[in-house]
């Protein structure tokens, strides 16, 4: 087994159009070295550059031809050609058949066809496609989604996720998830539709693949607007024993067994950063990360402030198990999402991280992070910044993806 992370982290899950907060499709997989895009929506580029350059990616890898799931190849092509981007070589694509011609009709400008391969090294897709990139292996699958479409199994070291991509319940999809750590899948309708072809997973749907296909975990994404994500795993759960997560945009959950684990225990994917961007200035913003446990009573972790001409950070918070807990008090925030008077306030035990809200006009709340870092630790300094968000579907995707981030391995489930 490879002591590599396997790493999933979300670039958006939003369909059939980016919301303010969340883009549509889109996936960084990596391992070590390795870094697969899967699935390009619109607004995922973007986000990509937050971990990744376009020419350190090993392989790009396409679902189906769907907007919402390729649209940031148009863009992405402009970069590889026309921009700062150095490539070395042409980025290797996965797509479904028809992937180079479909670029090229919307690319070209003139008489002369746009030279898409200068760009990606394309390679189509067919049931049973494999292929090594780096310390990843792909397996793709057709899948039920009413145009060509494709699932994949991406394993390393042992450990393997599948990613549904769009489909309605399927024998493929099912197959190709067999026992696998993770199971990503979408839950997009809230119904089976009551007449035409099933084209999506609804959420009851996810909880019974994943039960059919003995996932360790499954992760809900691609949540149509007809439901929340609250909605959509709870739905899930009602139908799957494991842990049910959901696929908020910006979490990262790492693939894996619990080392030395005893005969039952779980598979884990846990969120390692968090980060709150205020949505009036994305560039202020707190990131949680740097997560560690030295034993049963606590959770370690690191909390960053940055704002233009800010940059603080305090190392080794401590989330004590008989603190008050913040991902509490975060879903009170949450469910008082028609507001409230004057402030509340939170703080942890050792007092390093206070957290203030204050509930303006208009469903927003303030919430006022203030780092001191422990003062035999470093003492001297004090600081706040405050991120804006939105009352009700904002505050429970936070307290959701901080869950995700303090309590793994704790028993609860998010
Ligand atoms: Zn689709």
């Amino acid at each position: 087994m490879t002591s590599d992370p396997f790493r999933l982290t979300v670039l958006g899950s939003a369909t059939p159009y980016a919301s303010v907060d969340n883009p549509c499709s889109g996936y960084l997989v990596s391992s070590g070295d390795t870094r697969v895009w899967v699935d390009a929506g619109s607004g995922t580029l973007a986000q990509l550059q937050r971990h990744v350059r376009l020419d350190e990616l090993d392989a790009i890898w396409i679902s189906h031809l769907h907007a919402d799931h390729s649209a940031d190849l148009l863009t992405a092509y402009y970069a590889a050609l026309f921009a700062d981007v150095q490539l070395a070589a042409p980025i290797p694509l996965y797509g479904p058949p028809g992937i180079v011609d479909r670029l090229a009709h919307f690319l070209t400008n003139t008489s002369t066809r746009s030279p898409v391969e200068s760009a990606f090294a394309v390679h189509e897709l067919h049931d049973g496609h494999q292929v090594h990139a780096g310390a990843l292996t792909l397996t793709s699958r057709a899948v039920a989604h009413g145009i060509p479409a494709f699932a994949v199994r991406i394993e390393a070291g042992g450990r393997s996720l599948v990613y549904s991509g769009d489909t309605a319940p399927c024998l493929g999809l099912t197959q190709l998830a067999e026992g696998c750590d993770v199971l990503l899948c979408e839950a997009e309708s809230a119904q089976v539709p009551a007449e035409g072809e099933q084209v999506h997973h609804t959420p009851e749907d996810t909880g019974d693949t994943a039960g059919a296909a003995r996932a360790g975990r499954l992760i809900v994404t691609h949540v149509g607007r007809s439901l929340t994500p609250q909605q959509a795993v709870a739905r899930a759960s009602a139908r799957f024993d494991g842990p049910v997560d959901y696929a908020a945009p910006g979490v990262t959950f790492s693939i894996g067994y619990v080392a030395g684990a005893a005969r039952d225990a779980l598979p884990r994917a846990y969120a390692t950063e968090v980060v709150v961007h205020c949505q009036d200035n994305p560039a202020v913003r707190v990131r949680f990360c740097d997560r560690f446990r030295q034993d049963e009573d606590c959770v370690h972790y690191a909390v960053e402030a940055c704002a233009p001409g800010l940059n603080a950070r305090v190392d080794e918070v401590v989330a004590w198990i008989w603190d008050a807990d913040l991902v509490r008090f975060l879903e009170e925030l949450a469910r008082d999402f028609q507001g409230w008077d004057g402030e509340r306030v939170w703080q942890n035990n050792d007092r390093d991280l206070t957290l203030r809200a204050a509930f303006r006009s208009g469903g927003h709340v303030g919430l006022t992070w203030t780092l001191r870092p422990w003062p035999t630790a470093a003492g001297g300094w004090e600081s706040s910044v405050t991120t804006w968000l939105e009352a009700g579907e904002q505050m429970s995707a936070l307290a959701a993806e901080l869950r995700h981030f303090l309590h793994e391995d704790r028993g609860d489930r998010g």
